[in-house]
Formats: structure tokens, C-alpha cells, sequence
């Protein structure tokens, strides 16, 4: 597994239950959706209503599922987890909605993969707190319809533009999670050190902030791996030079991009002239798979300004050029 992959790896599983914010206080980041969600929370709670369905969108490892959880925490309520693509027929939909208590939060991860046929059984459960569902087949088949608990329904996707719009209308509050900014996660990681019990300097963990690539989950798993190195080849503290060595050992370079993110922008620069060129091609130059590109090497890039998502295809910025020690062509325009 990626070292800096932003998905979750079963060794942040373990360590996921001691260190993730359970109340919005403790949400480090995101100001403009935090305070938006301390007022929905404040006003549901004063009205005893279910907060209304909330749909939550960013890349992964930003903060989608904590927030549910946090939602569900600070309503004072129970949540169910489930995922797209857990639920293949409407029964397992309607199982869950039919357990749950009134104000309850469903929490569905990567809710742009339901299915058609859920996602129908979904809309009036939305709308009216209905559930309209068949049971039997052929002659014998029939339609039964129940009254639901008032429930918010937490939906999480990594990309907004493939949800359809019907479903996404349904969402009363719509949140969208950006990358990091290094303070705060710098924040982060000296949170989990002293949950973890690791002794950490300030430029330590700032410098492992530096290179979590505006990730928190990358940023508690650098801090762990910076920990073994600290324990083994140092007095176990983590200052900013014991991060550095580690993290340079693990070949994370100081912008925390690893091997296959200085693949791609170096195949862009060297096999393709700077670009543009189409995603496909890159694929097939780097050997990854075109969704690899698109969901987990090229946002982080393009957003740090390495890389440009044109219409004719990626483009590598001076700054991509400048990070190789080489000069970006002569008249190129950016
Ligand atoms: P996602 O669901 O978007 O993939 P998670 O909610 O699982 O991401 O977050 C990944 C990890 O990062 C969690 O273990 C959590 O501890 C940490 N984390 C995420 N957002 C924050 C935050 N705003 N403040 C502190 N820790 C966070």
C-alpha cells in the first residue's frame, strides 16, 4: 500500500478509534463548514427535529466519515454506517431504515455508487420519512408503504459530479471538505501525538505537516511511521530534524509527494514535452490506471499548482519543472 494514499489502511483502523474528534470543538480546520454546522446542529437540537440530510464531498481522508460521526454525537444520537455499494436491493435499504430511532443518523459512504433501484426506494424515505417498497413477485407481488422515524440521512462522496441530481437535490445542507492547510494540520498531528503519547516538538509536527499532502488521515499515518523511526534511530522525541530524516527514509520528499506523484509529473515533463496530453496517454506511460489518476494522484497536484487539468489534456506547471531543478521551455504560456 501508498505510504501517503489518502484511503484508510487497516493499521489507521486501529488507531482511528482513539484519535478522531468526536465533538465539533474538537473538528481541527474547515471554519467555513464548522460554523455552518454548529448553527443547522444548534437550531435542529432547539427545535427537536432531525438535522436535515446532510450530503458531504471531498477527497478522500479529509474528514467525511468524522463529520457524520460528529453529527450524530452532537444531535445525541445513534448512527448507522453503511455504503453505496453495500446496498445492492432495496430490502437492505429498507432493513436499515426501518431500525432506526427517530432523529437517528444513516450514514452512507460513497453514496455516488447506489444503485438505480435503490436510490428510488431512497427518494420518498428523503422526502416524506416513506417507505414504498414491493414484496413478492409476479401475480402475488405487492406494493406496501410505511411511515419511517423523521432521520437524517449523511451521505459522503469524493466527487460531486457523480451523483444525479434528483439524489442530490435531496440534500437540505451540502458541505464541501478542502485539503488542509498546514497549520492545521500541524494541529492535527500534535492532537493525535498527545492522544498517542508521542512526544512531539511543534516544528516536529509542523514538518510533518508539510508533507501530508493536506490529508489529516496521511497526517496521523506519517506521524506514526515518524514515531517507529524517532523510538529506533533516535531519543524517541520528534523535532523537526528526526521527521525530516524519517520521512526522507520513506521517501516522501518535502512537498510529500512520493515516487508514483514524481512519475507522473516527471512523465508529463519528459515523455510529453510539459503536455498537454490526455489522460489516457499518461495512463498508459505511467502504468496506473486512468481512475488512479483522477481520483488520487492528480487533485492533490492541480491543486498545489504542479499540474493543470486543461481542455486539450494535463499541462506540468514552472512549478513542476522548478521542483526537478529544470527550466520550463521557453515560450511556454501559462
Ligand atoms: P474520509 O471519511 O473523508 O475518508 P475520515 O473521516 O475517515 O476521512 O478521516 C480520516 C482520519 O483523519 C480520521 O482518523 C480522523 O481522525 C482524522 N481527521 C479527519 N478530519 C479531521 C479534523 N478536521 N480534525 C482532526 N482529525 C481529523
Amino acid at each position: 500500500a501508498r505510504l501517503i494514499g489518502p484511503e484508510a489502511a487497516s493499521d489507521d483502523q486501529a488507531v482511528d478509534r482513539a484519535i478522531r474528534p468526536r465533538r465539533l470543538a474538537d473538528y481541527v480546520g474547515q471554519p467555513a463548514v464548522c460554523e455552518q454546522m454548529e448553527i443547522f446542529i444548534g437550531a435542529a437540537r432547539g427545535r427537536g427535529e432531525a438535522l436535515d440530510h446532510l450530503l458531504i464531498f471531498g477527497p478522500p481522508g479529509l474528514g467525511k466519515t468524522t463529520l457524520a460521526h460528529i453529527v450524530a454525537h452532537e444531535m445525541g444520537v445513534n448512527l448507522r454506517q453503511t455504503s453505496g455499494p453495500v446496498l445492492e436491493k432495496p430490502g437492505d435499504l429498507a432493513a436499515l431504515l426501518t431500525n432506526l430511532d427517530p432523529g437517528d443518523v444513516l450514514f452512507v459512504d460513497e453514496i455516488h455508487r447506489l444503485s438505480p433501484v435503490v436510490e428510488e426506494v431512497l427518494y420518498p424515505a428523503l422526502e416524506d420519512f416513506q417507505l414504498d417498497i414491493m414484496i413478492g413477485e409476479g401475480p402475488a407481488a405487492r406494493s406496501i408503504k410505511l411511515d419511517l422515524p423523521p432521520f437524517t440521512l449523511v451521505g459522503a462522496t469524493t466527487r460531486a459530479g457523480l451523483l444525479t441530481s434528483p439524489l442530490r437535490d435531496r440534500f437540505g445542507i451540502v458541505q464541501r471538505l478542502e485539503y488542509y492547510a498546514v497549520e492545521d494540520l500541524a494541529r492535527i498531528v500534535a492532537r493525535s501525538a498527545a492522544i498517542l503519547g508521542i512526544p512531539t516538538e511543534t516544528e516536529g509536527a509542523a514538518e510533518i505537516a508539510r508533507r501530508s499532502r493536506g490529508t489529516p488521515r496521511i497526517a496521523n499515518r506519517l506521524l506514526r511511521r515518524v514515531r517507529d523511526y524517532a523510538q529506533v534511530k533516535a531519543d524517541g522525541r520528534i523535532s523537526a530534524t528526526v521527521a525530516d530524516r524519517a520521512l526522507r527514509l520513506l521517501k516522501v520528499d518535502g512537498l510529500g509527494f512520493d515516487h508514483m506523484d514524481r512519475r507522473l509529473l516527471q512523465a508529463v515533463i519528459e515523455k510529453f514535452d510539459g503536455g498537454p496530453v490526455g489522460v489516457e496517454s499518461l495512463a498508459a506511460a505511467i502504468g496506473e490506471e486512468r481512475g488512479t489518476i483522477e481520483d488520487v494522484l492528480e487533485p492533490y497536484l492541480i491543486q498545489q499548482g504542479f499540474l493543470m487539468r486543461t481542455p486539450r489534456g494535463r499541462v506540468a506547471t514552472p512549478a513542476a519543472y522548478g521542483h526537478f531543478g529544470l527550466v520550463p521551455p521557453a515560450g511556454r504560456v501559462e
